[in-house]
């Protein structure tokens, strides 16, 4: 019998979690002392320091990051009527949250490179009724600010953006969420920042946006009993505040961590560009938050790549024997998704989102991954493709 190593996780919370364990405990029996469990202390503190951090002026905690998005979309006057493009091959909260705000959603292509949404593609998709566009800030990496800015600014557009994947991420001297009027941020458990159970946050530079924020998650109420919106209740629990208010300040820290888990996957990678395993290009370096780390299983001849020996799903199957965890991130585009066929998309409409969702695999990406750990995930991709290799030639 071979000898089986120990599971490598895709992500592991308790590893995060232990040696925070006391201070957490302490800052959630500070909130059950205090018992401002809704719209406490604790979620201003945090709304403050996270809003800081991102190098933006107000911070407004809702309940996850796609009540973010809807709710955030509708703060900056964007509703029924106005077009709002975004990416097909994002998480589905993306579009889920651009449809609740009640606008029109334009999905378009991303680039095969990098996964980041197609800006030419977006630019041809502008139609006189485009409010704003979605950028999602994919894997951890930034869409190009300067880019944004130039195509906002040319055709008078906002920028919402989805930075769920890319918290205190950076690229040419902007943090992501600062770029445009307002952005979405999720503490999903698993994301870089992740709460103990959902949350998510609206930042934004504008007073009247965050003013409108405020009064849309809380039952649409400026102040007590008094409605001037049709809102909801959907805010940032007080205790998820004071637990993420202990995490904050380790977040440079572990997003460090990832970059260096991606420097060596990249490094031990490079021999295997010519067997068709291709990392998802980074193009903002130490800035890229690496909520992800991505690579390309290249199953068909395009743009005169190598050919992987083995496809996707074999290669996964190959890492679970070995006890490693992958993801796909994601396995369908938005527009081919049951729910919304009813948007009038078909298959070919965005060719490279839907050539990525069969060749994409995430890697385990958590910080704490270990040297070794790393070594062992890419000698067991190494191994697989050479095993499939000599079988096709002895075939
Ligand atoms: C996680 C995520 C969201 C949604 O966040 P929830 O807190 O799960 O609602 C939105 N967009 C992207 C890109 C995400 O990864």
């Amino acid at each position: 019998m071979q000898s089986v190593s120990a599971t490598i996780p895709f992500v592991d919370l308790l590893a995060q979690h232990q040696p925070l364990q006391d201070q957490i405990e302490q800052a959630i029996r500070d909130v059950m002392q205090r018992g401002d469990y809704v719209l406490g202390q604790a979620l201003r503190e945090f709304e403050q320091a996270f809003a800081a951090v991102c190098r933006s002026h107000h911070g407004i905690g809702v309940a996850c990051g796609t009540d973010a998005i809807a709710l955030g979309l509708q703060a900056c006057g964007i509703g029924k009527g106005d077009e709002v493009i975004l990416p097909a091959n994002t998480f589905i909260a993306t579009l889920i949250g651009v449809l609740r705000s009640g606008a029109t959603p334009v999905l378009v292509d991303c680039e095969a490179k990098t996964a980041l949404i197609d800006l030419a593609a977006a630019e041809k998709a502008i139609t006189p009724k485009t409010r704003a566009i979605v950028p999602v800030h994919l894997y951890g990496q930034m869409v190009s600010p300067s880019l944004l800015l130039n195509l906002a600014h040319t055709y008078d557009l906002m920028i919402f953006e989805d930075a769920a994947q890319a918290h205190l991420a950076e690229r040419e001297g902007y943090r992501a969420g600062s770029i445009g009027v307002a952005a979405a941020f999720s503490f999903y458990p698993a994301k870089n920042l992740g709460a103990l159970g959902d949350g998510g946050m609206v930042i934004t530079h504008d007073e009247s946006v965050a003013q409108k924020l405020r009064s849309l998650r809380n039952y649409g109420a400026p102040r007590k009993y008094f409605h001037t919106d049709q809102g909801t209740n959907s805010r940032l629990d007080t205790i998820q505040a004071a637990v993420l208010n202990v995490k904050l300040p380790y977040l440079a820290g572990w997003n460090r961590d990832r970059v260096y888990i991606a420097d060596q996957y990249n490094t031990l990678l490079k021999p295997l560009h010519a067997h068709g395993i291709l990392p998802i290009q980074n193009q903002c370096g130490k800035g890229h938050a690496y909520h992800l780390y991505v690579i390309r299983v290249v199953t068909e001849n395009r743009d005169g790549l190598p050919v992987c020996a083995l496809d996707r799903e074999a290669l996964q199957a190959q890492f679970a024997q070995q006890a490693i965890q992958t993801g796909i991130h994601y396995p369908l585009p938005c527009h081919l998704q049951p729910a919304f066929q009813e948007l009038g998309y078909r298959a070919g409409d965005f060719p490279i989102a839907e050539t990525l969702c069969q060749e994409i695999l995430s890697l385990p990406m958590y910080p704490g991954l270990s040297d070794l750990q790393i070594h062992r995930i890419v000698d067991v991709l190494e191994a697989s493709l050479i095993v499939q290799s000599a079988l096709k030639i002895s075939a």
